[in-house]
C-alpha cells in the first residue's frame, strides 16, 4: 500500500515504512492509504461467525497485507489484541463498546501496541543502527498507552510530552514511573503546546539530521488505522445478538483519530448507517458541521480531559475522506457537544437508572446517542474509551462514591515519578533534544 499526504494528494506517495517512520509528511499533511480496500460483501455478511482475532486479522490483512507477510501480521494482531473489547447492553437499544480492558485501561492501547510491534519489526528488518526517538504529545491517555506499548522495545526511545498539572494523577504515574526507554517531559503549557512542539520538531532540519524522529500520536498511520479493527468486532458482536440491523455509532472525540478510523472501517464495507461525534466544550468539530467553518481555538480544560483538543489533527483526514465537502460529511456524521455539568448529570442519571458506570468521555458518547433519538429499528453503540477509575477523583465526586481501582492501575501508583520540566517554547525543547540525543 502506498500513502499520500492530505496536503498534496497528487504528489508521489510513500511506502508504509516511510509513512510510519516519518509520521507526518514533509508538507505537514497526514498520510492516508492510497486506496481503501473494500471487503467482500459475503465476508461482511458472515462477520457474526468470526472471533475478534479473525475480524481484526481480516481488516489488518486488507490494510497492511501488501507490506507485512501474513504470519507476521497475524502475530502482531494477536499480540496487540490480547484483551477483550466487549459490547455491553446499557438500556433500551443502547450499547457500550468497552475499549478499556487493555494494559492502561483505554482504547489507545490498541493503536499503541500495534504500532510498537510494527515499528520494532521494521527496525529489526532494516537493521537501523540509530535509536528511533518516538515523540508523543499527550493530554493523558496517549502517553500511558504509548509508553506501555513501547516499554522495553529495543532500538526505540520514547519521549512523552504532557501539560504539567493538567493530567490526572493516575494518568501521570502511568508514564512517569516506568523508566527504562521512557522519558517524561513535563511541559509548562497546554496539550496544544505539547502537540505544537512535536510538530515543530518534525519540521526542524537540525533535529532531523541529528536523530531519527517519529511520532506515536494518532497522526501516525500505524496507530490510526488499527483503530478500525474493533469496529468490525463490535458489528460481529451485535450480529450475534441479532442487533446489527441499522447501526448508529457514536465516538467521543478529541483529536478525531478514533472517528476517522471508524469512517475508514465504513469505507471498507462495515455496515454502519450513521456516525456521531461527541465533543466536550472543545466543540470545534461540532461547530464546523453547523457552520461549515473550521476555527481552531486554544483548548479549554474539562472533566473529559482526553478530549481537550482545540485543533484536532485528524480533521485533515476526515476532510480528505469527504473531499472537503461538508454536506457529504454531515449526511453521514452528526455532532453534539456537552459542558462539564451536562457530562456530570449524564453520569449520575445512567448510574442511577441503568447501574452503568460511565467515565466522563463515554458519558459524552452516551448522551449524544441519546440526543440523536434512535428510531425504533435502530441500534446505538457508543465507544466507552476509558475505564472510569482512570478519572477516579472526578467520578467519585460526581457519583458520591468510592470506585475501586483495578489492580493493573494500582501497580503504576507505587512507582516513583520521574519527569523533566520544560517550557512551552520550541528553542528550549530543541536544545534538550540536541543535548540528549
Ligand atoms: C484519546 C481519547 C479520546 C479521544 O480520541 P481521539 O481519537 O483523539 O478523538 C476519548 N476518550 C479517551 C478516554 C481518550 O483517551
Amino acid at each position: 500500500m502506498k500513502y499520500y499526504s492530505t496536503n498534496n494528494p497528487a504528489a508521489s506517495p510513500v511506502t508504509l515504512e516511510e509513512a510510519v517512520v516519518r509520521s507526518l509528511a514533509g508538507d505537514r499533511g497526514l498520510y492516508m492509504p492510497a486506496h481503501i480496500p473494500v471487503l467482500d460483501k459475503q465476508i461482511i455478511r458472515s462477520l457474526g461467525d468470526m472471533s475478534f482475532h479473525e475480524t481484526a486479522g481480516l481488516a489488518a490483512q486488507a490494510l497492511f497485507g501488501e507490506d507485512v507477510d501474513r504470519d507476521a501480521l497475524t502475530a502482531i494482531v494477536e499480540d496487540t489484541l490480547s484483551f477483550e473489547t466487549p459490547v455491553v447492553h446499557v438500556h433500551d437499544s443502547i450499547y457500550s463498546l468497552e475499549l478499556f480492558h487493555g494494559p492502561t485501561l483505554a482504547f489507545k492501547d490498541v493503536g499503541a501496541r500495534f504500532m510498537a510491534r510494527l515499528l520494532a519489526r521494521m527496525i529489526r528488518r532494516r537493521g537501523i543502527d540509530r535509536v528511533v526517538h518516538v515523540l508523543v504529545a499527550t493530554s493523558g491517555d496517549t502517553g500511558s498507552a504509548v509508553a506501555n506499548g513501547f516499554l522495553g522495545v529495543e532500538g526505540i526511545r520514547v519521549l512523552v510530552l504532557y501539560p504539567g498539572g493538567k493530567v490526572s494523577p493516575i494518568q501521570e504515574c502511568q508514564f512517569t514511573t516506568l523508566g527504562r526507554n521512557i522519558t517524561a517531559l513535563e511541559i509548562d503549557g497546554t496539550f496544544d503546546d505539547c502537540q505544537a512542539l512535536v510538530k515543530d520538531a518534525f519540521a526542524d532540519d537540525d533535529l532531523n539530521a541529528r536523530m531519527q524522529l517519529t511520532s506515536a500520536n494518532s497522526i501516525n498511520v500505524a496507530r490510526f488505522l488499527p483503530q478500525s479493527f474493533y469496529y468490525f468486532d463490535a458489528c460481529a458482536q451485535l450480529c450475534r445478538a441479532g442487533k446489527a440491523g441499522e447501526l448508529i455509532v457514536c465516538v467521543p472525540s478529541g483529536n478525531f483519530g478514533n472517528l476517522a478510523a471508524g469512517l475508514v472501517a465504513a469505507r471498507m464495507g462495515l455496515p454502519v448507517k450513521h456516525f456521531i461525534a461527541a465533543n466536550n466544550r472543545n466543540r470545534i468539530f461540532v461547530d464546523y458541521l453547523k457552520t461549515g467553518k473550521y476555527v481552531p481555538r486554544p483548548s479549554t480544560p474539562t472533566i473529559a480531559n482526553a478530549m481537550d483538543v482545540g485543533h484536532p489533527s485528524n480533521f485533515a483526514r476526515i476532510m480528505d475522506l469527504y473531499a472537503h465537502d461538508r454536506d457529504a460529511l454531515s449526511r453521514f456524521v452528526s455532532g453534539y457537544a456537552y459542558d462539564d455539568d451536562e457530562i456530570a448529570r449524564t453520569m449520575q442519571r445512567v448510574f442511577r437508572d441503568c447501574g452503568y458506570l460511565l467515565d466522563p468521555h463515554g458519558a459524552c458518547g452516551y448522551q449524544a446517542l441519546n440526543d440523536f433519538r434512535l428510531a425504533p429499528h435502530q441500534t446505538g453503540l457508543f465507544l466507552e474509551t476509558a475505564h472510569p477509575a482512570k478519572f477516579k477523583q472526578t467520578v467519585d465526586r460526581i457519583l458520591g462514591g468510592n470506585i475501586d481501582i483495578p489492580p493493573r492501575l494500582q501497580a503504576f501508583m507505587h512507582g516513583r515519578k520521574q519527569s523533566i520540566p520544560l517550557g512551552p517554547d520550541f528553542a528550549g525543547f530543541k536544545a534538550f533534544l540536541m543535548e540528549n540525543a
